[in-house]
């Protein structure tokens, strides 16, 4: 295995240029370069002799070189122009601007080409997709005639390229024996009916037809989903060995406090509420540490849930630490929590970097909830006393977090919380080593979004509408414009683009109300002092770029304009949706678009017809395109390279066979297998 483990940089009569683009490409050893699967195959099966070839036909065509000529065209280029001839008829094959292929193409070369051909009564011609010289006329050929694997071609390197780089290694690899290279015990796989990993690596890069890449996929996907799902179950079993540094118990009398403080609110707690709530508190009264997952849309009502978790925790003398993503968020929570918490005696500090509550160490003992940035974990930030952590929105709280906690010495109940909606197969693939709540009801009486598909020519009906509610309801409206760039982050242009259509609102569309333009440049204390003159209805309408924080909450808005609607997935939309319909008032939700792309219309058709994150988490991974904006990434969902999380069948094969593994196999009797899932651990580390 030492050579699967080998540097791509030991690879024989390769250039350093391509080294430094498999490395930059993630690939730095060979077992990454096999695991780099090919995103299609051309089928250039099809190889007949010339004489027979129909016009417009994808062939492959071999033959020896009998003149090479180069030609300058009218328009500056170089035409390179080569005739073959397969033993009875001449085949003329032409490129454009490769020079080079004078040096690599002389009189006598046996070449085969794939492409297009163009068939006249009496001539064969082609501009070859692919071509490679053979020694001799029969010999395999692997860039042409056969399904050809394509590679994701980025960093400038060629699919050609990592093909001969693949070759290479599988030829290397036929030193190795099918067991040898083995990572999961035989039974399981013949039980599964898959092929060995050894096979599979073959047959993904060079299948002789299609039925071998369907077996190569399956058994390389259950790989996949396998290590991650034994992964995690490695991980759930070793914190469930861990012991609670300070006890928490959920008492009678603690239960009559909890539900004494439920009945004073205004509201009565929906059905999954009260289910979550108990099953975080059954969690937080054993001896081993929690790691639930909270899931629940926007607006659910999960923050009751863990409120009611910190009052507990209270109870039992401890504290509570809540971490958000942003500053933002964390002064969000501040807000409502101190709200709830002053009817039950429970004093809550903010501390992030701009607002500080706690500026001596032995003040943290005054107050039993702390809320902040991850930045407290890192801080030296001194915290003895903590029974639970609620993280909020950060779905991993991860390995390198919780070794933070080992080294503060503490070891307390986490509950992680997420507004994202997550179907249940993405669910148990990537989080079962967390135990999972969901709230999958709305509040009672919650009134729905309407939300519209605005095609351009209704553009200006909508902004009339808008002039007008705005005027005789005084309420307050969003525009939300695109990410210009396929970035994570903010970009220049994205601002620029903002600020445009600001200027553009401000001076020609909306002349009598005020306007602020909110973007990620701004400072933090900019930031903060534009939504609290929103919240304060200084302003009516409020434009900010896409990536803005999500944690506004003004009940009065109602209103909100999404541009280039057709820019965004749908779990995206939902997201900024989320930020109406948060008051008493009907609120409406405009999604303008100058797309009229068919799929795309009928998605954000579907959008519109629904207010169910989960439902619309489904529809965009199950519709989701190769290359679009909207990839699954960005839903944070799944690096998963080629498996397919909406495969439930798959995850439950692949969870069966953990168990049998676990059940029956010691990990440490399994090398290999070890190897992969310390590097994937690794990975992940990497990756929080
Ligand atoms: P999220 O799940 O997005 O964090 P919140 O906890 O902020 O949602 O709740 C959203 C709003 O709904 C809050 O104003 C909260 O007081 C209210 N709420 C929570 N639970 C209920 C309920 N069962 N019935 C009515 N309103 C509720
Ligand atoms: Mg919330």
């Amino acid at each position: 295995m030492e050579l699967l483990q080998s540097s791509v940089s030991t690879l024989p009569r390769t250039a350093v240029r391509t080294i430094k683009r498999l490395q930059s490409l993630g690939i730095l050893t060979y077992d990454d370069l096999l695991n780099y699967y090919p995103v299609r195959y051309d089928d250039y099966r099809k190889t007949i002799p010339a004489i027979s070839i129909k016009d417009g036909e994808l062939v492959t065509i071999r033959g020896k070189i009998v003149s090479f000529k180069q030609v300058t065209t009218r328009k500056r280029m170089t035409m390179q122009k080569v005739i073959i001839n397969d033993g009875f008829l001449d085949i003329e094959l032409f490129w454009y601007n490769q020079a080079y292929l004078n040096n690599i193409l002389p009189v006598g070369t046996i070449l085969s080409v794939s492409g297009v051909a163009e068939r006249t009564l009496l001539n064969v011609s082609m501009k070859p997709s692919e071509y490679e010289v053979l020694k001799n006329i029969d010999d395999r050929s692997i860039h042409t005639g056969r399904l050809v694997p394509v590679y994701a071609q980025t960093y400038g390197l060629s699919s050609k390229t990592i093909r001969d780089k693949i070759l290479y290694l599988l030829s290397k690899l036929e030193e190795i024996s099918e067991n040898e290279l083995e990572l999961i015990p035989n039974v399981l796989l013949s039980e599964n009916n898959l092929i060995s990993y050894k096979n599979a690596l073959n047959m993904i890069h060079f299948p002789k037809d299609t039925i071998e890449v369907e077996n190569a996929r399956k058994r390389l996907a259950f790989n996949e989903l396998f290590i991650r799902l034994l992964s995690s179950h490695l991980i759930k079993s070793e914190w469930k060995k861990g012991k609670i540094s300070k006890r928490i118990l959920i008492t009678r009398d603690i239960l009559n406090k909890i539900n004494e403080f439920i009945s004073s609110l205004p509201f009565k707690l929906t059905t999954s509420q009260k289910r979550s709530l108990n099953e975080v508190l059954e969690d937080l009264n054993k001896p081993v540490p929690m790691n639930r997952f909270l899931q629940g849309d926007v607006g659910s009502g999960k923050t009751i849930v863990a409120m009611c978790a910190a009052f507990a925790t209270c109870l039992n003398g401890l504290q509570t630490l809540i971490m958000a993503p942003t500053e933002i968020l964390a002064q969000q929570h501040y807000k409502t929590l101190s709200h709830l918490g002053s009817k039950i005696g429970i004093n809550i500090a903010l501390q992030t970097s701009s607002h500080k509550d706690i500026k001596k160490t032995k003040a943290t003992n005054n107050y039993q909830i702390v809320i902040g940035t991850q930045a407290l974990l890192s801080k030296d930030f001194k915290m003895d006393n903590v029974g639970l952590i609620v993280i909020d929105e950060q779905h991993r709280f991860g390995v390198r977090q919780r070794s933070l906690l080992k080294n503060k010495g503490i070891n307390p109940h986490l509950l992680t919380m997420t507004a994202t909606p997550i179907p249940r197969t993405v669910s148990l693939t990537l989080y079962s080593e967390l135990d999972v709540s969901v709230i999958d009801e709305m509040p009672k009486g919650r009134k729905i979004i309407k939300t519209y598909v605005t095609p351009e020519q209704k553009r200006a009906n909508g902004y009339e509408w808008i002039r007008n509610q705005i005027s005789n309801d005084n309420v307050q409206a969003y525009v939300v414009c695109p990410l210009i760039e396929n970035s994570d982050s903010e970009t220049m242009t994205s601002v620029r683009a903002a600020t445009d259509v600001f200027k553009h609102l401000k001076d020609d569309i909306f002349p009598n109300f005020s306007l602020a333009l909110l973007h990620g440049k701004l400072k933090s204390r900019e930031k903060k002092q534009i939504m609290e003159d929103f919240n304060a209805k200084k302003y009516q309408i409020l434009v900010s770029t896409s990536v803005v924080e999500v944690g506004i909450d003004v009940s009065n808005a109602t209103i909100m304009i999404i541009e280039g609607a057709e820019r965004f997935g749908l779990a995206q939309l939902h997201q900024l949706r989320g930020r109406i319909g948060r008051g008493e008032k009907q609120s409406y939700c405009f999604l303008f678009t100058s797309n009229h792309y068919q799929q795309k219309q009928k998605r954000l058709q579907f959008f519109a017809s629904t207010n169910s994150g989960l439902a619309l988490a489904e529809y965009d991974l199950k519709n989701r395109g190769p290359g679009e904006l909207y990839g699954t990434k960005q839903h944070g969902y799944s690096d998963l390279k080629i498996a397919d999380i909406m495969d439930t069948k798959s995850v439950n094969i692949a969870q069966t066979a953990v168990k049998e593994f676990t059940d029956n196999y010691k990990l440490d009797d399994h090398e290999y297998l070890k190897s992969c899932i310390e590097s994937y651990q690794i990975n992940q580390i990497a990756r929080d």
